[in-house]
């Protein structure tokens, strides 16, 4: 997989790119994160991304020239065709671990962060094919989202993680969240670890987790609960 972002601080990503899944992730060949300063679309001298709004008030708005530019010189390297251009906006569709898992099918996808008051309108009409928020709420540019956005994908990649399974049981990976986790030691501070998952008993302890992945999901999120796939006797 490819992701191309766009943005005005491409140093952001440095260290967050460069640690962990996603270093291991680019160094086997299985993702490529290429970061696209929109700085370096600009003709005049003082290199200019962004203008005061048209009908005034506060704050500045990103110019459609770099932003049209750069999506343009990198869809002549790579072939785009029907794939995503996503715009990072608080005024996008949520990102769930749903839309990770649809993102993650893709060849290739492109991030488009804004900055101050956001973007030119037309950037949104004619060149971007995905709006997506990470919550409601609004952060100071496109750049978090975006890192956001490229973990949670990156760790579906097939390969990616360890285990195949490692997020088969992850919260929000099948409606609900993830039962309890316990590492040695077995007693800490005298609280014990929970006697069954030490009892051997593969059938028990998948029961165990299974009921207590609900009743965590029915006391903190019980929106969701509604949505997960439970049978009768659940
Ligand atoms: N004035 C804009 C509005 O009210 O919709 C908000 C602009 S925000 C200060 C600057 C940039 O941060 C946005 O263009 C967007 O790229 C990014 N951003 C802010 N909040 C976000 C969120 N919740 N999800 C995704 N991107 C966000």
């Amino acid at each position: 997989m490819r992701i191309d972002i766009l943005c005005l601080f491409p140093e952001m990503f440095v260290s967050p790119f460069d640690c962990s899944i996603i270093k291991r992730a680019r160094e086997r060949g299985l993702v490529e994160v290429v970061v696209h300063n929109i700085r370096d679309y600009t003709h005049d001298k003082h290199r200019t991304v962004d203008d005061y709004a048209y009908g005034g008030g506060p704050g500045m708005v990103l110019k459609p020239e770099p932003i049209f530019e750069a999506v343009e010189s990198i869809k002549k390297q790579v072939d785009y065709g029907g794939l995503p251009i996503i715009l990072l906006t608080p005024q996008g569709r949520l990102f769930t671990q749903q839309v990770a898992r649809e993102l993650a099918l893709h060849q290739n996808i492109m991030l488009v962060c804004g900055h101050y008051e956001g973007v030119d309108e037309r950037v949104r009409e004619h060149l971007i094919t995905d709006e997506i928020s990470i919550g409601d709420y609004v952060l100071s540019g496109g750049e978090l989202a975006a890192m956001v956005v490229v973990d949670a994908v990156v760790r579906l990649i097939p390969g990616v993680l360890g285990s195949p399974l490692s997020f088969h049981s992850d919260s929000h990976s099948n409606g609900l969240l993830e039962y309890p986790q316990y590492t040695r030691p077995e007693v800490y501070r005298s609280w014990s670890v929970p006697a069954v998952l030490l009892s051997g008993n593969h059938g028990e302890i998948a029961r165990w987790r299974r009921q207590q992945a609900i009743l965590r999901t029915l006391k903190r999120r019980p929106d969701l609960a509604k949505q997960a796939n439970l049978s009768t006797e659940e």
